[in-house]
């Protein structure tokens, strides 16, 4: 099999590639995927939060200019614009807060209680209301990415590992379903981005996976599906309602490099605490279920889109972190952009080659024994 553009990876980061890139890259696009459906692991296991007031200024302007995106697509990507409040102290929430870009408002803690009522009880300093924020159908978006890709030309194989690479542009690639040569390969393969680059010879990222874990509880009284979700940065945690439910995470951050998503054997208990602690109206709720999976960040917490300094023909999609949902449509554009038009500078945002360690020798690992 010969084809223009390996794409490895079919989640967020993957499919919205190919979407984008599809509209004005002529050659040929085959996006394969080591599992048996798209978005088997974070794309498909996450809180779906389209969340503008990140930490970052750079991700907060592409979730921005994504969510106007989703807000033109809402019936097709089933985007539920509900608003978001965001706790916490005053100060933290300034740091995050960009009236220019994001419309927002501090509302009376009163108001809240009667707009949440499963914060009643919970003692805060301050709260944001972002009324343009929501929850994505993210099953929706993954699969009106894929269509728009296929239906101009691109491929997506399932179950296709990719196992080893040979050559740099073309390269010659062993993969589950046998050998594939291609031109030039997209390395959007979320936790796993380390391991494909390593095979293909490109630059080190530092990147590092962390396990965070997902909860559904049931009885809990005074949901209604249209409240905003809530995010407490001064305590921890978030939640929304889930099909009758409430999703809850408290924000566990777990560095591993297993990449096995397990469920740890002591996060009920955690969970437990925090809720007697901090949301004494949820203390009589039960646990439905509770899975884990992983984000995946570069050293400094941002973006890394563009071409590799190291290995010829070899673009980068990876480190979206917690933000793959609310940022995937800018993040795609982003790279078909930048794939189109290689200008190989570090002085682009989310650029990898801004890793390189002819640039930050403090980035070199450093040995263990001193020999
Ligand atoms: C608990 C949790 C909650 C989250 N909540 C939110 C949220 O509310 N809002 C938000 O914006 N973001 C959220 N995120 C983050 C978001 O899920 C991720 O940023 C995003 O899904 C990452 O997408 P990705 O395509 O880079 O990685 P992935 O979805 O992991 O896709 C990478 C794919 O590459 C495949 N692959 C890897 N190696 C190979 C290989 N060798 N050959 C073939 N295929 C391969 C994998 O099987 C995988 O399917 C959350 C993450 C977690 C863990």
């Amino acid at each position: 099999m010969k084809t223009d553009v390996l794409i490895v990876g079919a989640g967020f980061a993957g499919t919205s590639t190919a979407f984008h890139l599809s509209q004005h890259f002529s050659g040929s696009i085959l996006l394969i995927e080591k599992e048996e459906c798209p978005g088997f692991h974070a794309s498909g296991r996450n809180a779906s939060l389209v969340l503008q007031s990140t930490a970052n200024r750079e991700l907060r302007q592409v979730v921005a200019a994504s969510r106007t995106a989703y807000d033109e697509l809402s019936e097709e990507v089933g985007f539920e614009p509900h608003g978001s409040l965001l706790l916490g102290k005053k100060d933290q929430l300034e740091e995050i807060r960009e009236p220019d870009l994001i419309t927002s408002e501090y509302r009376d803690p009163q108001e809240i209680y009667r707009q949440v009522p499963q914060l009643k009880g919970h003692e805060f300093e301050a709260a944001l209301w972002t009324p343009s924020d929501g929850v994505m159908d993210i099953s929706l978006l993954l699969q009106f990415y894929l269509a728009g890709a296929r239906s101009r030309g691109a491929e997506l194989w399932l179950n296709c590992q990719l196992l080893n690479i040979k050559g740099e542009g073309p390269y010659r690639m062993e993969t589950s379903r046998g050998t594939i040569e291609a031109r030039y390969l997209v390395n959007a393969a979320g936790a796993w981005a380390q391991q494909v680059a390593r095979m293909a010879g490109a630059l080190q990222v530092p990147l590092s996976s962390f396990k965070r874990h997902l909860f559904v509880l049931d009885e809990v009284s005074s949901l209604t599906p249209s409240q905003p979700f809530v995010w407490s940065l001064a305590q921890n945690f978030y939640f929304r309602p889930e099909s009758g439910g409430l999703l809850i995470s408290i924000c566990d951050e777990e560095e591993t490099t297993s990449l096995e998503p397990t469920v740890s054997p002591d996060i009920s208990q955690a969970l437990a605490e925090l809720v007697w602690l901090e949301l004494p109206a949820l203390r009589l709720a039960t646990q439905r279920e509770v899975w884990s999976c992983f984000r995946t960040k570069a050293l400094d917490d941002s973006f890394v889109i563009g071409w590799d300094s190291a290995a010829e023909n070899f673009f980068w999609v990876a480190g979206l972190g917690g933000h793959g949902v609310g940022s995937s449509w800018e993040l795609g554009r982003l790279a078909a952009q930048r794939f189109l038009n290689p200008t190989h500078t570090a002085r682009q945002p989310f650029d990898p080659s801004r890793f390189e360690t002819t640039l930050h020798p403090e980035l070199t690992p450093q040995p263990l024994l001193k020999t």
